[in-house]
């Protein structure tokens, strides 16, 4: 089957072809999908897209047009496809729902470790020959109170590392799962989640509930200096709120791995061009802020499984007319 391949970078290339096998016309396009790119699609039955490709009614249309009657996406979020549009069009939404939940919590705690202990300003100073502690204090892990937003396999993981740890860990997820008591946290509501933890990771989806989750509201009722960690979804939080409370010291540091407008920055090279986005330029000059472009997933062993289980719901829908992990509008609710 022809598919064609949006978002392509030459890792994504290396590790599908290994899973492809030469079994189908995997056609490589850089360019994010959407609405003006989606012609290029012509001749395939399948797209394969990610994270940022826009998948809305408009683009889907065109797709549906061409004869597309798969959307395979190399990710687990599927925010960014109109679930609703593509099932009235018969298209076919399927999913990786789980590739290596580790490699997302190991980087949330490497994100928090990182800003507690000041690592990358610490390695920045000694290689300029500067061994001066000043401003490099940080806390012990051990004993500290983290809440944990969503409990899916991510948050499990994030749980089972910082019990570990010595954390006390407070989970929040309208699906309390039995897993994570086993590994040491405690369910409460939300406020009391916020007015406990040191420090606040965000492991639920994107969805109209969660849009805007972490806000002016919520800030207020956190505990003064708190640890922020997104590695979810951008608008999981109200990223101009977050720049308030960090200039306040409301917010003592934040580590973020996604990015609201990530798809106009992330996956690129622009170092040698000027950032036109003020609100996440800003967000670069406070020095309790520390930030990665959506690297979380970036294991041999993530991608490994994403670039197989990819194939295989193009397979699947190839021989039987069904991807091996389709995704429902049901999941909507
Ligand atoms: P999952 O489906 O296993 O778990 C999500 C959990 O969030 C579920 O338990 C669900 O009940 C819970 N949830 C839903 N609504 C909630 C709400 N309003 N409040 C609190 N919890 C809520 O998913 P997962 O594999 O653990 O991934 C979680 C999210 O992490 C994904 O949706 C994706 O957005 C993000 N992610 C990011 C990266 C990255 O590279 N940064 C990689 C993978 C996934």
């Amino acid at each position: 089957m022809r598919v064609a391949v949006f978002s392509t970078k030459p890792y994504d290339k290396t590790f599908l072809e290994v899973a492809n096998a030469g079994k189908h016309q995997l056609v490589y396009l850089e360019p994010r999908l959407d609405a003006s790119t989606a012609f290029s699609a012509e001749g395939a039955k399948a797209v394969c897209v990610f994270v940022n490709d826009q998948l809305d009614a408009n683009t889907l249309a065109i797709l549906a047009r061409q004869g597309v009657g798969l959307v395979a996406l190399r990710c687990a979020g599927f925010n960014n496809v109109d679930l609703v549009a593509a099932e009235a069009m018969g298209i076919t939404v399927a999913r990786v729902p789980e590739y290596s939940p580790h490699s997302v919590a190991e980087h949330a705690v490497a994100l928090m470790l990182t800003l507690n202990r000041k690592i990358h300003r610490a390695s920045a100073r000694v290689r300029e020959g500067n061994f001066s502690l000043e401003g490099l204090l940080g806390f012990d892990m051990h004993g500290k109170t983290v809440g944990v937003i969503g409990t899916g396999k991510i948050g499990l993981c994030v749980t089972r590392i910082l019990s570990g740890f010595g954390c006390k860990v407070l989970a929040f997820d309208p699906y309390p799962d039995n897993r994570c008591v086993d590994a040491g946290a405690k369910y409460v509501t939300l406020p009391e989640l916020f007015d406990q933890s040191d420090i606040v990771s965000l492991h639920c989806p994107l969805t109209p509930q969660t849009h805007h989750l972490i806000d002016e509201k919520a800030i207020k009722t956190m505990r003064p200096g708190v640890m922020l960690i997104n590695i979810s979804r951008g608008a999981v939080v109200d990223t101009r709120a977050i720049i308030r409370g960090l200039k306040s010291g409301m917010i003592g540091s934040l580590g973020l791995d996604v990015y609201e407008e990530e798809e106009n920055l992330f996956f690129r090279d622009l170092s040698s061009t000027v950032i036109h986005d003020d609100v996440f330029a800003r967000l670069l000059t406070f020095p309790n802020v520390l930030i990665t472009g959506h690297q979380a997933f970036f294991t041999h062993e993530a991608v490994s499984e994403i670039a197989r289980t990819t194939l295989e719901n193009i397979s699947s829908f190839e021989d039987t007319g069904y991807a091996a992990h389709p995704i429902s509008v049901e999941r909507l609710a």
